[in-house]
């Protein structure tokens, strides 16, 4: 084995050991009766992904458990892969045809889709590079897309056998419409954003009754076009006497119903409202209802058609704006309101969403949702945090249709054809390849469905889509059900909720165990990091300048379970710091004088010995339960307590003088620890014990498959940890005194009594003086009774649990020299507080600066009284001696 370089330096280590582990085949798993297996199945990143903090918390998360389940024994699989995502993609190739100014329709549906290929066989493997520098263990072999062959037979299997169970179904509804996609799109991808609009007054003139008139209110005076009734509420005396009659369509002139229905509020607006059956979700209720005319008036990118001839044509702003000028000309128009209102908007392209009649194809979600709710509510399946559960189950138990069509043309073509020669309605065929003929008509003029599913019904059948399905693969006996889900709660809905319908559809039995939701990663002052705010911090920049084990070990700390995490860069250092520390500290150990020729088995021979293995047993069963609970920031921060403070700060500095046996004990409890540390930060791990790695192990061996440490009970010895922790107290006293009164670190300290009456703290601390004497830099240490200790004048005394520490003074400091410094400062002190206390009281500072600054004045003067009264205080032992 080469010898450490003096320094951690991450970029000289990381890719070499990321090669050297995927050579070795260490991500791999294959199905092995033998072995209990552990899986988990990766969110896929849209092939559009590029990797940021997101991302890298997620995976963080997920390569910690598969790694401490690998070093558990488990059989433990990772399986990678990328979604199609499809409008998101479709997207992002529009983009890059537009700049060669052509578009989709330009290049037809064929060429279109062999140039998303193109990209994706270009692009698409971006993130994957990405989450490797990322440390991801993942089964590479494995790596799927969900429009790949296996996961395409999967989604044509699906979609027929919900067909056939008569779950699938295409109706003429009101979707979310995006004008700007020109696609369908399902509740959560149009998601309300509060939005400042107007509330126009329109009034319409009744039938047969010149100059009175009936007042409307919308937000969309557009959509009148195509109104066809005026509704009100049954029971409204100003209207009761005109249901049953007409109001004329203003501009237009057609004549319009006037109905009654309790879905009419009326107390909004004058309680009359227009009925848009085809372009408002509830007027396409009502227009069932009464059986009222669905006119549609806009095209799939919201230009009017089947209006009068000035309107004909027009975007929908525009046909609004030139309406209100013509409405107010003619006297139709009432006043116009300011008004907040909340408007659906594309999650992709932020375009103001169109609702929309049209025919789509939807899946009927409550005979799914029903065994999904009950895993959940019987615990077979647990959401982390348990906040969850109850979003989860209120969400499944109001669950609405969901609508699978999307009319663009990347994607999975719906497994449908329409026969031209039969009539419609009785025409549909549904098969997972083109019919030859028509089983009624034997005719073979068969149409495709035009559109592709939603990308959502691929990703649902995800966890063993990937594992072979509907192959009855032995990846499926032996991985599925896979056991922890890591995911963001955006995605609830979208995708965890339907993967447990689809895992119960299709394979009877849940896809995983547990769903831990993790918190969102946002800037310092709360916000989220986006592009437009300027505030993103990119992880592949932190993994260059600090390390991807630094990266790893600040995102895992700065969150507790399910909390959102603050970042700022500054933060990555104390993971940088932590991996620099653990460098040193092997280099220390290795650079230790052997005691014997063969390394022994550990045998603690001083109370540090057994202090440090007592502790190191209590760090193994601290962090094996807090990743068991998924408590990670509960795991890093254990390991680092105990390397940091009981390692290194003491034991380090205990085996500096013990010589001998510590080097091996040290050894041992750094070995130890990595294996421990290794899920968190996998790369200064593995480099390290590869230096301190048994004799025993192969050549070839890798921390990655080294056995998880196990608590040994005998160890954990709670007398030695307390008599240790009193040890710490008086190193901890002395050094706070030598601080306090200005003692230079060369100078010893002649003599300290620990006094105490209790005879075993005594005799405990006695035995330590050799470690005490060099530890607190003292002469002597002499422990003393109560009864021979005399008190004096010129001593510093500090009481502790059982034991005072006293330091007799005399001689140590210069009294007169230290008194007249100490009077200096307490001068200074005190006209530094006048000062402050001048400028709060002065009123044109009070009056005129920014609250921060009188604030900040403010907890500078607190600080300095505080300051001021320390100081005084020790002035007055000073003067008293
Ligand atoms: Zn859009
Ligand atoms: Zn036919």
């Amino acid at each position: 084995m080469k010898e450490l370089p003096p320094q951690y330096n991450p970029q000289a280590v990381e890719e070499p050991r990321y090669q050297w582990w995927e050579s070795r085949g260490l991500f791999q798993a294959d199905p092995d009766p033998k072995k209990r297996p552990y899986t988990i199945v990766i969110p896929p990143p849209n092939v559009t992904g590029i990797l940021h903090m997101g991302h890298a918390l997620n995976n963080t998360i997920q390569d910690i458990l598969i790694r401490f389940k690998r070093m558990q024994g488990y059989n433990a699989l990772w399986v990678p892969g990328t979604d199609h995502a499809g409008i998101a993609t479709q997207n992002v190739v529009e983009r890059a045809l537009a700049k060669e100014g052509k578009t989709r329709q330009d290049l037809g549906r064929d060429a279109f889709i062999q140039r998303v290929w193109q990209w994706k066989e270009q692009y698409g493997n971006t993130i994957i590079y990405q989450l490797k520098r990322l440390g991801a263990s993942c089964d590479w072999r494995r790596t799927r897309f969900t429009m790949d062959e296996g996961l395409s037979e999967a989604v044509l299997e699906v979609f027929l056998k919900l067909y056939d169970a008569g779950l699938i179904y295409r109706g003429n509804y009101i979707v979310n419409w995006c004008p700007r996609c020109q696609t369908a799109l399902s509740d959560e991808e149009a998601p309300r954003q509060q939005t400042q609009g107007k509330l126009y007054h329109l009034k319409y003139p009744l039938e047969g009754q010149p100059g009175t008139f009936l007042e409307v209110a919308t937000t969309r005076p557009e959509t009148m076009l195509g109104d066809t009734a005026i509704a009100v509420h049954p029971k409204d005396p100003r209207y009761k006497a005109l249901i049953g009659k007409r109001a004329v369509l203003p501009l237009v002139n057609r004549p319009l119903p006037i109905i009654a229905d309790d879905v009419v509020d009326m107390a909004f607006g004058t309680g009359a409202v227009k009925v848009t059956p085809a372009h408002d979700p509830v007027d396409f209720q009502l227009g069932k209802r009464h059986q009222l005319e669905f006119l549609n008036v806009m095209t799939g990118d919201a230009h009017m058609i089947n209006v009068p001839k000035p309107y004909e044509g027009l975007d929908r702003f525009d046909c609004r704006s030139k309406l209100i000028v013509d409405l107010e000309q003619q006297g139709f128009l009432g006043p116009i309101d300011e008004h907040q209102h909340n408007v659906g908007h594309c999650y992709r392209c932020h375009t103001a969403i169109e609702p929309r009649l049209s025919p789509q194809w939807f899946v009927k979600m409550k005979p799914l949702a029903e065994p999904a709710i009950k895993a959940v509510k019987a615990k077979t399946i647990r959401f982390l945090p348990d906040r969850w559960t109850k979003v989860y189950l209120n969400w499944m138990e109001n669950i609405e249709d969901w609508c699978i069509s999307r009319q663009i043309w990347w994607g999975h073509r719906l497994p449908v054809y329409y026969c031209q020669s039969c009539p419609e309605g009785k025409n549909i065929l549904v098969a997972k390849t083109r019919p030859a003929q028509c089983p009624s008509c034997k005719g073979d003029d068969l149409k495709q469905d035009e559109d592709v599913l939603d990308t959502w019904f691929s990703s649902w059948l995800w966890p063993f889509s990937t594992l072979g399905w509907p192959k009855r693969t032995k990846e499926l006996a032996h991985f599925y059900p896979t056991n922890t889900l890591v995911t963001a709660q955006e995605i609830i809905f979208f995708w965890v909720a339907r993967m447990i319908m689809a895992g119960y559809f299709c394979m009877k039995r849940p896809p995983f165990t547990r769903v831990y939701i993790h918190g969102t990663v946002r800037d310092m002052t709360g916000k989220k990091m986006s592009k437009s705010l300027g505030n993103i911090i990119d992880p592949l920049e932190i993994i260059k300048q600090y390390g991807t084990d630094a990266l790893r070990y600040t995102l895992v700390t700065s969150t507790a379970i399910g909390q959102d995490i603050f970042l700022s860069e500054e933060r990555f250092t104390a993971g940088r710091n932590f991996a620099n520390k653990l460098w040193n500290a092997t280099r220390f150990a290795l650079a230790q004088p052997e005691a014997g020729k063969q390394r022994a088995a550990v045998r603690p021979d001083t109370v540090p010995d057994r202090w440090i293995l007592s502790r190191l047993q209590r760090t193994i069963a601290r962090v094996t339960d807090s990743l068991e609970a998924c408590l990670f920031n509960d795991a890093a921060g254990a390991l680092y307590d105990f390397l940091w403070h009981d390692c290194c700060d003491w034991y380090l500095e205990i085996a500096k003088i013990q010589r001998g046996r510590s080097r091996e004990i040290l050894l041992h409890v750094l070995e130890t620890s990595f294996r421990l540390l290794h899920p968190v930060m996998p790369f200064v791990t593995e480099e390290l014990w590869q230096h301190l790695r048994p004799a025993a192990a192969k050549s070839q061996a890798s921390i990655m498959t080294a056995a998880w440490p196990k608590p040994s009970k005998r160890l954990i010895d709670d007398k030695t940890e307390e008599q240790f922790e009193l040890f710490k107290k008086v190193i901890t006293a002395i050094r706070e005194k030598r601080a306090e009164w200005n003692i230079s670190n060369d100078r010893k300290i002649p003599t300290v009594w620990l006094v105490s009456k209790n005879t075993a703290i005594r005799d405990f601390l006695g035995s330590q003086q050799a470690l005490l004497k060099v530890l607190a830099e003292v002469n002597t240490v002499t422990p003393l009774e109560p009864k021979a200790f005399h008190r004096q004048n010129d001593v510093t005394t500090t009481i502790l649990d059982g034991v005072q520490v006293v330091i007799p003074m005399g001689g140590l400091i210069d009294v007169d020299k230290e008194r007249a410094r100490l009077q200096q400062r307490v001068n200074e002190l005190m006209q530094h507080v006048s000062r402050l206390e001048a400028r709060l009281a002065d009123p044109q500072f009070t009056g005129k600066a920014p609250k921060e600054v009188i604030e900040g004045a403010e907890q500078s003067l607190a600080q300095a009284r505080e300051t001021l009264k320390a100081a005084s205080e020790h002035l007055a032992v000073l003067q008293a001696m």
